[in-house]
């Protein structure tokens, strides 16, 4: 489990953020990986308002309450449509650029941490892992550190609110059938990198899972997962609790 942070020569998703906001304007952000074509996130995306964001999202973010924990926050989005709700949110991200552009834009607690860090113990009511959030998970095998982390960063009646794809559309043949090769990995573990301008990334691990192999997971944790809500194309909301 990798616990360590970006640095700020080699962020680029942060520096595309913090472009964005003083300008307005990005350039292409770049998204490679061994198992697809080259792809791009649509910077002004990471800026949704509380109104453009999916209705899965929209849900996670009624349904936090207490002291929140906006887990990967990126530009910061959730954690202001939060506040602007009258909702107490810390807001955590790796990115340093991130970081400081939500602090800019008035995110009033937001750390540079990683999730995995040893030493980040708080206590949170809800914690929100959106945009595919389980892709901090990063593979299967993490599983169990991560729900390890939870435990340790939620109180008793805590839960947690994720959103995630299952990614078998890509597997399925055009007769609906599903060819999927258990011998391999799963088939939710992808590899990324990222680029903006002519900074470069490290490469990293991003899991999604679809619903039951989650909810294996979880009682193999002790969590239970309930499917709060399911999007328009393989993806959904889970609650996760003790
Ligand atoms: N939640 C935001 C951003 C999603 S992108 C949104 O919905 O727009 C995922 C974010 O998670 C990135 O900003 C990345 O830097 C951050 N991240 C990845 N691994 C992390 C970790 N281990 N701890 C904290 N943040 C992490």
């Amino acid at each position: 489990m990798k616990t360590s942070l970006l640095s700020s020569t080699k962020d680029p998703m942060g520096t595309a953020i913090a472009d964005y906001y003083k300008q307005g304007k990005a350039a292409k952000l770049r998204v490679f990986s061994s198992q697809f074509e080259e792809d791009e996130i649509p910077v002004a995306q990471l800026f949704r308002s509380y109104e453009q964001m999916p209705p899965l999202e929209q849900k996670a973010l009624q349904l936090a309450q207490g002291k929140i924990l906006d887990c990967g926050a990126g530009s910061g989005c959730h954690a202001l449509a939060l506040q602007a709700m009258g909702k107490e949110v810390q807001a955590i991200d790796i990115s340093p650029l991130s970081v400081e552009t939500m602090r800019l834009r008035g995110v009033k607690q937001a750390y540079q941490v990683n999730l995995f860090d040893e030493n980040y113990v708080e206590q949170f009511d809800t914690i929100l892992l959106l945009m595919n959030g389980s892709g901090i998970i990063g593979k299967l095998a993490n599983m169990s550190a991560f729900f390890n982390k939870m435990k340790q960063l939620l109180t008793p009646d805590g839960c947690i609110y994720m959103d995630s794809s299952d990614l078998r559309y890509l597997f399925e043949d055009e007769d609906g059938s599903f060819l999927i090769d258990l011998a391999d990995d799963y088939y939710g573990e992808i590899d990324f990198q990222m680029q903006y301008k002519q900074i470069k990334g490290e490469p990293f691990d991003w899991l999604y899972i679809d619903f039951q192999t989650l909810s294996l997971y979880a009682a193999q944790n002790g969590f239970t997962a309930e499917l709060i809500q399911e999007g328009e194309h393989y993806d959904y909301l889970a609650r996760l609790k003790r």
